[in-house]
């Protein structure tokens, strides 16, 4: 489902590489990308879902393997396989929380599902908000809003860069646990990337959720046995 082996990324100008140690998600469970920050999460998180080619190694998503796939072919790919949840949730003021959950599709030039709306609006509790801009709503709610967009298009991957950042305890831990509904409802697999202990407190207690911790920058020579 969800795995890599030989992954490495080279960002351009720099000594170091990114060195990732191979891993194969098991069925059924959730991924919690650990680390510093700089330890290459948000790069692993770029890779995962396209926006970043694979140099070197493999990397499996969803039965999918991504190496060598074209750009145009990653972006079709994504768009049918993943829903991603921003860290500030990047809704538009300038649309309703419907329009909102539109805009994935609309911008993909495909036709927006409203019944998928619906039922996902009325899923997370937000039918009665339908109309409103999300400066209009509570932290809480524009969260909800934020996951229903994701799930639109039916994600085999649901992925959250540090979705705590910024927000009290009570936030932090509801943010959680929409995600954690979410992937169980829908069946997909959920990708957290986060350094902070009240995820990782309460994702490490899970049976169902695997945890990679990702160590940042390697020199480029460090993992080559000399011979001879
Ligand atoms: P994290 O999300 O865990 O903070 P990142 O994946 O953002 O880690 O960064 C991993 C490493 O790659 C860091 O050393 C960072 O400085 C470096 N890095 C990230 N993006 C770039 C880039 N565009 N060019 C060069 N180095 C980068
Ligand atoms: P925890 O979150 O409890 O630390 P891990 O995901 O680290 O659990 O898994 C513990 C061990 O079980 C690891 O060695 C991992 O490779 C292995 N493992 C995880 N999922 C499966 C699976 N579905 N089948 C077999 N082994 C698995």
């Amino acid at each position: 489902m969800l795995g890599w082996s030989g992954l490495v990324h080279h960002y351009a100008g720099a000594t170091d590489t990114l060195r990732y140690v191979d891993f194969s998600l098991g069925r059924g469970r959730h991924l919690l990308l650990r680390g510093a920050s700089g330890a290459g999460k948000s790069t692993l998180l770029a890779l995962l879902s396209g926006l970043l080619r694979v140099q070197q190694g493999e990397l499996e998503v969803a039965g999918t393997s991504l190496a060598g796939m074209s750009a145009r072919a990653l972006d079709a790919w994504r768009g049918e396989t993943l829903g991603v949840v921003p860290q500030r949730l990047h809704l538009s003021d300038a649309l309703t929380v419907a329009e909102n959950l539109a805009l994935p599709a609309l911008a993909a030039g495909q036709r927006a599902d409203t019944a998928r709306a619906a039922e996902l609006l009325e899923g997370l509790q937000l039918a009665e908000l339908a109309e409103r801009r999300p400066h209009q709503l509570s932290v809480g709610q524009a969260q909800r809003v934020a996951v229903a967009r994701a799930l639109m298009r039916r994600p085999r991957l649901l992925l959250a860069d540090e979705p705590s950042a910024n927000l009290d305890d009570d936030h932090a831990l509801h943010m959680l646990a929409l995600l954690l509904d979410a992937a169980e409802r829908e069946a997909c697999t959920l990708v957290i990337a986060s350094h902070d202990g009240r995820v990782i407190e309460a994702l490490s207690a899970r049976e169902d959720v695997a945890e990679v911790v990702l160590r940042g920058m390697q020199p480029s020579g460090q993992m080559e046995v000399p011979t001879g």
